[in-house]
């Protein structure tokens, strides 16, 4: 995968249908231009999706990526979505976000087959890892984070770790106002690049676009952007204000 700048919103569980389509036909008009060597993703809730694709038509400087999927393709499995079923709308995924483990419960075992799942699909999946504000401050960040790692790619092959991108999303920094310092986000991302080049290679460490996401405002977006490895940003709250998700894109 050609490395580049990935902005990626997760809506989360906002916006209806009728909204959300409001919502793209104002962040069209926002954002007039996004460099080719830039990826602005936009993540609706799953019912926004055919909404939004629509929206999106001749406007191909925005790709969409699905919040989560269930990794079965289909079945009795109520209120689930497969992969088999977004394929032919999104081109992301995101894995294992903190509110999925934390608020649902989600283990490394599922969040393995998800990865599997959505590159089974043909699909890029955006993998969310981070620590606790308490295994942070007990100091098994780097541990934490490195154990999920390990987990939740347990299930790919060589080449298919070739077409994942990474989120490091320390959860005490997700929704909550309290953004990481561009030093820790810094570490952190050093933390995953390493545990790549060992695990693996130094080629893949090297070509693994790593992004930051956690409180991401317009008035810190550059600070991460601007750690050498970091190659993008996840953005939650601040992605269904219009202006302010321009504003990020704009700092790249
Ligand atoms: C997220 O949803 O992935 C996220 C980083 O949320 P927020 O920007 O609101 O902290």
């Amino acid at each position: 995968m050609a490395r580049k700048t990935y902005i990626v919103g997760n809506w989360k569980m906002h916006c209806r249908p009728s909204e959300a389509s409001l919502l793209v036909g104002r962040l069209v008009k926002e954002i007039k231009r996004v460099p080719a060597s830039v990826e602005v993703v936009l993540c609706p809730p799953v019912l926004d999706l055919v909404t939004v694709r629509a929206e999106l038509r001749g406007h191909d400087r925005f790709k969409l990526g699905a919040q989560n999927i269930y990794p079965a393709d289909e079945g009795a499995y109520t209120g689930e979505t497969s992969a088999a079923m977004v394929k032919d709308l999104v081109k992301y995924v995101v894995v294992g976000h903190s509110e999925r483990r934390h608020t649902f419960g989600e283990r490394d075992g599922l969040i393995a087959q998800k990865m599997a799942a959505v590159l089974r699909h043909g699909m890029t999946p955006i993998l969310c890892v981070g620590e606790t504000g308490h295994e942070r401050t007990s100091g098994h960040a780097g541990q934490v984070v490195s154990d999920q790692l390990e987990s939740d790619l347990t299930l790919l092959t060589e080449a298919e770790l070739h077409d994942i991108i990474i989120a490091y999303e320390p959860v005490w920094a997700i929704g909550t106002g309290e953004s990481a310092s561009a030093q820790d986000a810094a570490e952190m991302l050093e933390v995953i690049r390493t545990w790549f080049s060992v695990k693996h290679s130094l080629v893949l460490a090297d070509s693994l676009p790593l992004l930051y996401g956690g409180s991401v405002k317009t008035d810190n977006a550059k600070q991460y952007l601007d750690i050498q490895i970091c190659h993008g940003l996840l953005v939650g709250g601040a992605s269904v204000n219009y202006r302010e998700f321009a504003a990020i894109v704009d700092a790249v």
